[in-house]
């Protein structure tokens, strides 16, 4: 098949590209670069089975020429990361509703299946474990960037199963739940890359909060199995699945954990939430995903453990030595 990969320079979208010319596919990814890198794509360069092409999906142009192309479309640009979010609430937003809205648009003129990448930032303050694909979203004010960009996403899944219930456009919603993985830039908040490159930098390793919080982490290798059998599986359309881990596990734990894997003697730092972020920053307490139900379609089941996939990123970093924690600017 002839692929469309929009964020296909993304972490995410990096290795979905990889997989699916893997497969036999042809890929062509779009991404204007905001948070996705060449060097991602690294491994498939020169390879006559995948085009990058450097552009924005807020280009309807670009964007009809591409999905007009292709028979497929799986769509991932996106703004990502709580940091990121909070820094550029309004470009964030335009992206990620404006984008899909073009992104949408567009595949139902050429009938072409979508999948789109949402988030477990839907499910909001609901902190109900396991989070089940019905269960509710429980927000705080608009006028705080988390939940703003939990509602942009939520549009995004809306416009999605509406093309699918008004259009009869195939669409697949994904929900990720912190998918972590080699790639994966601590430049935007996301928590296991920082606190590598902090303990390989010999830094402290800066906790949120208490450190209490819980999350699950899941390997990108398998969030892409997950979105590459939910985009072919016939049952999928018109549906949203979680895919993400079950291995639940405090965020002081995970800290503890990269400083043991790496032999390092960094110390815990311990930043309060409005320092962090922003002042009233409110964070999950707690978030883990019901997979039964992509289990029961497709027969998702994590394969790595939190300790192989803390392996896999310092194998990542340490490879990468002058990468540097930044902050999104
Ligand atoms: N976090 C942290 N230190 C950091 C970055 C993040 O303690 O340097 C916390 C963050 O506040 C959250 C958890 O780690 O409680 C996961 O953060 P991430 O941004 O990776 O994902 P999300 O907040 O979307 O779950």
């Amino acid at each position: 098949m002839k692929i469309l990969i929009t964020g296909g320079a993304g972490f995410i979208g990096s290795h979905l590209s990889q997989v699916l010319v893997d497969q036999g596919h042809e890929v062509v990814a779009i991404d204007n670069l905001s948070t996705g890198q060449v060097n991602n794509l690294a491994g498939l360069k020169g390879n006559p089975r995948f085009q990058l092409v450097i552009g924005s999906i807020l280009d309807e142009r670009l964007v009809d020429k591409f999905v007009e192309r292709c028979d497929a479309v799986y769509h991932l640009a996106a703004a990502v990361g709580v940091q990121l979010i909070v820094n550029h609430p309004l470009e964030s937003l335009t992206t990620n509703i404006r984008g899909s809205e073009i992104v949408l648009e567009t595949a139902n003129r050429y009938q072409k299946k979508v999948l789109i990448t949402s988030t477990s930032e839907i499910y909001g303050k609901n902190t109900n474990a396991p989070l089940k694909e019905d269960g509710d979203r429980i927000l705080g004010s608009p006028l705080k960037s988390r939940w703003s960009y939990s509602t942009s996403k939520a549009v995004d899944e809306i416009l999605a199963y509406t093309y699918w219930k008004e259009k009869g456009l195939p669409t697949v919603i994904v929900r990720l739940f912190n998918t972590v993985g080699p790639r994966q830039s601590g430049a935007y908040g996301m928590v296991i890359p920082r606190f590598v490159q902090q303990t390989l930098q010999g830094e402290p390793l800066t906790i949120y909060g208490d450190g209490k919080q819980t999350r699950c982490f899941l390997h990108v290798q398998d969030a892409v199995r997950g979105m590459v059998d939910l985009m072919m599986h016939p049952e999928a359309t018109g549906e949203a699945f979680n895919l993400g881990s079950q291995e639940e596990v405090t965020i002081e734990a995970v800290a503890k954990m990269v400083i043991q894997l790496t032999g390092s003697s960094s110390s815990l730092k311990f930043i309060p939430y409005d320092q962090a972020y922003e002042e009233g920053f409110e964070d999950m307490a707690r978030r883990v995903p019901d997979i039964s139900k992509a289990k029961r379609a497709v027969g998702f089941e994590p394969s790595m453990k939190l300790m192989d996939i803390l392996h896999s990123v310092i194998d990542y970093y340490r490879n990468k030595p002058n990468a540097l924690v930044q902050r999104a600017h």
